[in-house]
């Protein structure tokens, strides 16, 4: 029963996972709304639904588009497996109980973040605008303890940021600070401080490592989003699995 509920929750998550890089994608340019259906960016062709199905039509067609045989971007499968393995992990390791919602809501929002961030380097205000009340009602009926930790660790995100923004012209901009916010409300300081150590490590490994390959130059900026959600996802997922390790070895 758990193994199928785990890979019910791998294939919503690869469903929301396609609507996520949609999303994340228009959201920018502001046209979220303005089409409804999907189409190839090169021919304009409108995709049926046996081309909308979650990795298996990228699969199916080899990564062409089966009108005009252009190449599609390796992106969206991996962002969808991706999504599809953050849900099932999510329902792994919190089943049914209300973190469950948690995690889905957090694992939702860094999914478009992710992918507006590397498209157009901006953290839409929007998204976090739409998530903030969500995370809110959340740590109303499942607080932190102290329940004063959320407002600590929202403030602690903000305001590190914004010093760490002055101090270093331009390393961070001001949708890392708003999202290093957010994390420290929905997560308290302490995984915040965790996020930032692992996102600024991350960060400066993967760029080292880039800009050693030549592949990046060194005063050409990339984004430092998806860092902050990867030390978030590590932070918020690592702290439920030693929980579980800690409750298993000593009770
Ligand atoms: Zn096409």
């Amino acid at each position: 029963m758990t193994l199928f509920l785990t890979l019910y929750f791998f294939i919503l998550g690869t469903i929301l996972g396609s609507f996520y890089n949609v999303v994340g994608l228009r959201l920018p340019k502001g046209d979220l709304f303005k089409e409804s259906r999907s189409h190839c960016p090169n021919c304009h062709h409108t995709l049926q639904w046996y081309e909308l199905v979650p990795i298996v039509s990228f699969l199916l067609q080899k990564g062409r588009c089966r009108n005009c045989k252009k190449k599609i971007s390796s992106v969206y499968p991996i962002m969808e497996a991706l999504s599809g393995m953050t849900f099932a992990l999510s329902f792994y390791l919190f089943g049914f109980q209300v973190e469950l919602v948690l995690a889905l809501l957090l694992m939702s929002l860094f999914h478009m973040i992710v992918v507006a961030d590397f498209a157009y380097m901006v953290i839409p205000d929007r998204l976090l605008l739409f998530f903030l009340p969500l995370f809110i009602v959340y740590r109303v009926i499942d607080p932190l303890d102290p329940w004063w930790a959320s407002l600590i660790g929202g403030a602690v995100g903000l305001f590190l940021t914004a010093a760490i923004i002055l101090l270093s012209k331009g390393g961070m901009g001001g949708g890392d600070m708003k999202l290093f916010g957010l994390i420290g409300f929905v997560l308290g300081w302490k995984l915040l401080l965790v996020t930032y150590f692992l996102s600024t490590l991350i960060g400066a490994m993967v760029s080292w490592g880039l800009l050693a390959a030549g592949v990046i130059e060194r005063k050409k900026p990339i984004p430092f989003g998806p860092f902050i959600v990867l030390g978030a996802s590590f932070a918020f997922f690592s702290g439920r699995i030693i929980i579980d390790w800690y409750l298993q070895t000593f009770f």
